[in-house]
């Protein structure tokens, strides 16, 4: 088998093969070639710690595994990420071990490519004007790899911890675009496109701040009781999803669902637009709503081309298992 470094990772995948490994999974999944297993995520009693893994098998691209990992809160004091995660993959044909990868910065970038998969099919073509709420890590991420997706002239903020905002301002500088801090009503006033990415628990984002024609990225909820945006805004939205039970479950929607304002019938995943099964925006004047849960195929995905690429570079160590 062989081992890929986390410190290797960077040099080894782009922001654009992310996005072309997570979109071509998204479409295998809604063909059903490739299927995510259930998840575990448990309270491991010790550390404070959250662990748990998401694994899955892709048909159509013969990648089997797993990713493992968590939170674990007392890292950050040790020099070490919060979040800890490992991709196993296997090889389909025999069940053997053919690589552990490094997995944390593959899932930033994994995670920013689904929301970029999301503008580029959901989003309106003019749109000029990128909103992010969340200025967490993964936040500099989903900017970067928005922004490739349209011809955005300025980005817009805002963050429920204000002296986070430099983040923002200066992953927008990087990319040379002007940033601004605005309130909530502002961000929704001004934004065509608004990624949320925050770890809240209540909502921020409200029904009346939502303007006809919005996008929006929902990409912090991963969690069961974790919201960042006014479940009455699905009631008024076109809702699609990289897994729509996941959605439901533990994403942004399980609010709206659990209020009766929309089903696991009025939600579509991704993929069938992306394959043009389903349809997208149908109107200027549509919000189209991503409910990004994270998947563990996207991290199956994204490690299968850090293998490759290692190998072809010669940064992959070779281990008899
Ligand atoms: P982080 O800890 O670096 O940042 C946390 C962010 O949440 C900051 O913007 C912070 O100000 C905000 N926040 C904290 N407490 C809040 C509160 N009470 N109300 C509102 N906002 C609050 O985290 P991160 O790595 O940037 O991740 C952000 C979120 O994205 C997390 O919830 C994480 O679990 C989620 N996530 C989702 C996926 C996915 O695939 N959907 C992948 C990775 C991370």
């Amino acid at each position: 088998m062989f081992v890929v470094p986390e410190s290797e990772i960077a040099g080894l995948v782009s922001a654009a093969q992310c996005f072309e490994a997570v979109e071509a999974v998204f479409s295998a999944m809604a063909r059903n070639e490739a299927c995510n297993f259930p998840v575990i995520r448990e309270a491991i009693g010790h550390a404070d710690a959250l662990y748990g893994f998401k694994s899955g098998f892709d048909r159509a691209g013969k990648v089997l595994g797993l990713k493992s990992g968590g939170y674990w809160p007392g890292n950050a004091e040790r020099g070490l990420t919060n979040h800890q995660s490992t991709v196993v993959l296997f090889d389909p044909d025999t069940g053997r071990p053919a690589a552990l990868v490094g997995g944390n910065l593959l899932t930033a970038l994994r995670t920013a490519a689904a929301s970029a998969v999301s503008i580029r099919h959901l989003a309106r073509s003019d749109s000029r004007v990128l909103g992010l709420l969340g200025a967490g890590h993964q936040s500099a991420f989903q900017m970067r790899a928005a922004v490739a997706e349209r011809p955005f002239e300025k980005v817009v903020g805002w963050n429920y911890h204000p002296e986070m905002l430099p983040r923002l301002a200066e992953t927008a500088a990087g990319l040379g675009l002007p940033f601004e801090a605005v309130s909530l009503e502002d961000l929704g006033a001004h934004a065509d496109v608004i990624v949320t990415i925050s770890s809240s628990f209540s909502a921020q984002l409200m029904d009346a701040h939502v303007r006809p024609g919005t996008h929006l990225a929902c990409m912090g909820t991963d969690t069961k009781g974790k919201q960042e945006i006014d479940a009455a805004i699905f009631a008024r939205a076109r809702v699609f999803t990289d897994e729509v039970a996941q959605s439901v479950e533990i994403g942004e929607a399980q609010h709206a669902v659990a209020a009766g304002l929309i089903g696991a019938g009025d939600i579509v995943q991704i993929g069938e637009v992306i394959n043009g099964t389903a349809p997208g925006r149908q109107s200027e004047d549509d919000i189209t709503l991503f409910d990004g849960t994270g998947v563990g195929l996207q991290d199956l995905a994204v490690a299968a081309r850090a293998v490759a690429a290692a190998r072809a570079k010669g940064v992959a160590v070779e281990v008899d298992l």
